[in-house]
This record gives structure tokens, sequence and C-alpha cells, in this order.
């Protein structure tokens, strides 16, 4: 947008869960002296208190697929409630190779544009935008693909140990919100205790591993980030997420 369309006078938006990893935090800092100027937070007006006091709202139900209201309360709600009856152009960072809407408002005065998806921008395109301007890649993007927060439930088991393993106190945080006697845990079918153990870890290593290298042996890398296995256009988890959170 900054290099596009120069005529516009952009603001651009995050909205802060708090919960988000040290890493995003300093990607947005690396975004804001590439535009030259401030991106505005965003969070749901309750400061540091936004999730666990919406998690108390919601009966302590941890938020899951099927019941999101994390995206709702800490995302959307501040997102509309910033904009008001303010006749707004939201541009929403879609792209042509995704198979989902994105964040469509129902709100008259917000008219969305999806410009990667209008130029045909694929993945492929995003990543060399991002190493030719120099911002590159998040730090965390070693071992996740997605922003948002610490213990999102869309995150991938090979991120829950890579979250074991490069911050392990917000593993240990995310493990405390976890009622397994109740069935409450984040990830599918089982507890963060029981991913944590060093068997399984090793197990879901060594999936992640062979899945990786399937995906590359049907096709060469067309850039240094998959040459990595850093992202695959192949990877199933890449085509869930959050219709909003994730960068
Ligand atoms: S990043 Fe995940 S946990 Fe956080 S608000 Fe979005 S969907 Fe919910």
């Amino acid at each position: 947008m900054r290099d596009k369309r120069p005529e516009l006078d952009v603001e651009y938006l995050f909205c802060d869960t708090h919960k988000e990893l040290r890493e995003t935090y300093e990607y947005l800092a690396r975004i804001e002296a590439y535009l030259g100027k401030p991106i505005t937070r965003l969070s749901s007006g309750l400061g540091e208190r936004g999730f666990d006091h919406w998690l108390k709202v919601y009966g302590n139900y941890l938020p899951a697929p099927n019941m999101r209201w994390c995206t709702r309360k800490l995302k959307i709600e501040p997102f509309e409630d910033y904009v008001g009856d303010t006749s707004v152009t939201l541009y929403v960072g879609i792209r042509a190779d995704e198979q989902r809407e994105g964040y469509i408002s129902t709100k008259p005065n917000i008219t969305p544009v999806f410009p990667f998806k209008e130029d045909g921008i694929t993945k492929p395109d995003v990543l060399r935008i991002r190493e030719a301007s120099g911002v590159g890649l998040p730090e965390y993007y070693s071992w996740r693909s997605r922003s948002g927060c610490y213990f999102c439930f869309f995150q991938r088991k090979v991120e829950w140990a890579g979250l074991k393993e490069h911050h392990p106190d917000l593993f240990q945080k995310a493990k405390d919100y976890e009622k397994t006697d109740e069935g409450f845990t984040w990830a599918k079918g089982e507890s963060l205790s029981e991913l944590a153990r060093p068997e399984r870890i090793a197990q879901i290593k060594e999936r992640d591993r062979t899945r990786k290298e399937q995906a590359a042996a049907r096709r060469k890398p067309r850039n240094l980030a998959e040459a990595f296995g850093v992202v695959s256009e192949e990877d199933p988890d890449e085509q869930i997420g959050c219709l909003i959170c994730h960068l």
C-alpha cells in the first residue's frame, strides 16, 4: 500500500490481544520503520485484561474453532468500535491463492477491498515483496507459520512443540489455561502435558519432517522460505485459520 498507493492516506491497524508473541511485536516495529508511520494498536478496550476478562464472561470456556468468541471480542468488535459510523475502505491482505474470504463486515459503512486477490498475488509473491522491502519474515517463521495468540488453537502440533522450545514460559501459561478434567484442551485430542512428553514431541517432529519431505519431493521450492520448509503451499494446515487474526 505504501509503495503502490502512495496517494492514499492509509491508517494501519493491529488488533492487539496482548497475548501475541514477542516476535510479532518486534515485527510490527519493523513494518512501522518501513511505513514511516505508526501502526494503530486496537485492543478490547480492557487493556491487559482483554482475553482473561472475556474468558470469565464466557464461563471459562476456552475458545475453539467452533466457538471462536476470541476473534469477535478481541479483533472484530474493537475494530468496528474504532471505525464507528465513519465510511471507510478496509484493505484486507487475503492472497489470491487462499480459499477464504477474510473478514467481511456486516456494517454498511465498511467496504472491504482485497488488493492481493485483485492483482493475483500469491504466497511466493508476498514472500518476494517482503524480502525485497527489507522487512523480511518475522522471527517466529522458523518454527511457526502465523502470528496470533501464543495459545491459538489453530496452531499445528509442531508449532506447539516450537512454542515449548522457544517460549517455555508461554507454553506453561498455555498449559495453565487448560482444564483437562473438563475436557478443555487447546490442541485436538490431547492436553499440552501429554503433548510435551519427549517421546510425543519426537513423534510430532518426525511426522512434520516426513510431511515436508513428501511435499518437497512433489515440487521444487520457489523461494528461500519454502526451501527451508518454513511455509508450504501444500501444507493442509495453511488452509485453516482465523479469518482476521493471522498476518
Ligand atoms: S489468534 Fe487464535 S486464539 Fe487469538 S484471537 Fe485469533 S483465533 Fe483466537
